[in-house]
C-alpha cells in the first residue's frame, strides 16, 4: 500500500517512513494519478479542502503530528510490518540496505562508529542509520501506535 502525502504534510511523510511505509510526497497538489496503481489504489492524505474528488483521499485536520498520526492510525496501523520499522529513509523514501563499518566510516561521528556494528544506509542520499540514530522518544512512540491497534 501506499501512503501519498500532499506538500503541506512533509513532516506526517516521514513518521510514516519511519514506520516502514511507503509514504511519498506528492508531486503535485491534486489528488494521485492511479492509473499506474490500479490494482491498490494509494491513499491520499491532504491538508486541502475540496479540490478534485479522489477516492481515497483523507483529509487531515490537526496541524500537530501526534494528531495527524491518530486521525489516520485506524488506516496506517494494518499496514505496519514490525520487521519493516526503521528499514526506509526518512529523508527518500527508499528501503535502506545492510552496509559494513568499514563502508559508513566517513559519514557518521567517531563515537558512532566505534560504538555500533550494524549500519543501514539510503542508496540516494548517503544517509547512514545505526541503532541508536533513533531517539529513546521515536521507539516510544513507535511501540505505542503500534501496541494500541496492532
Ligand atoms: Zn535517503
Amino acid at each position: 500500500m501506499i501512503f501519498i502525502c500532499d506538500l503541506m504534510l512533509g513532516r506526517l511523510s516521514k513518521y510514516l517512513r519511519m514506520l516502514g511505509l511507503n509514504a511519498p510526497c506528492a508531486k503535485s497538489p491534486g489528488p494521485p494519478d492511479t492509473g499506474e496503481h490500479a490494482e491498490e489504489p494509494p491513499y491520499f492524505f491532504t491538508k486541502r479542502l475540496g479540490g478534485p474528488r479522489y477516492e481515497r483521499t483523507i483529509h487531515i485536520r490537526s496541524d500537530r503530528i501526534m494528531e495527524q498520526l491518530g486521525e489516520i492510525r485506524h488506516i496506517i496501523v494494518p499496514h505496519i510490518r514490525p520487521d519493516a520499522i526503521m528499514s526506509r529513509c526518512i529523508e527518500c523514501n527508499v528501503p535502506l540496505f545492510s552496509t559494513s563499518r568499514e563502508n559508513i566510516e566517513h559519514y557518521v561521528p567517531e563515537y558512532v562508529y566505534h560504538h555500533h556494528a550494524e549500519f543501514k544506509q539510503c542508496p540516494s542520499c548517503k544517509k547512514v542509520y545505526w541503532g541508536g540514530s533513533h531517539t529513546e522518544k521515536m521507539r516510544k512512540w513507535i511501540d505505542e501506535i503500534t501496541e494500541a491497534h496492532g
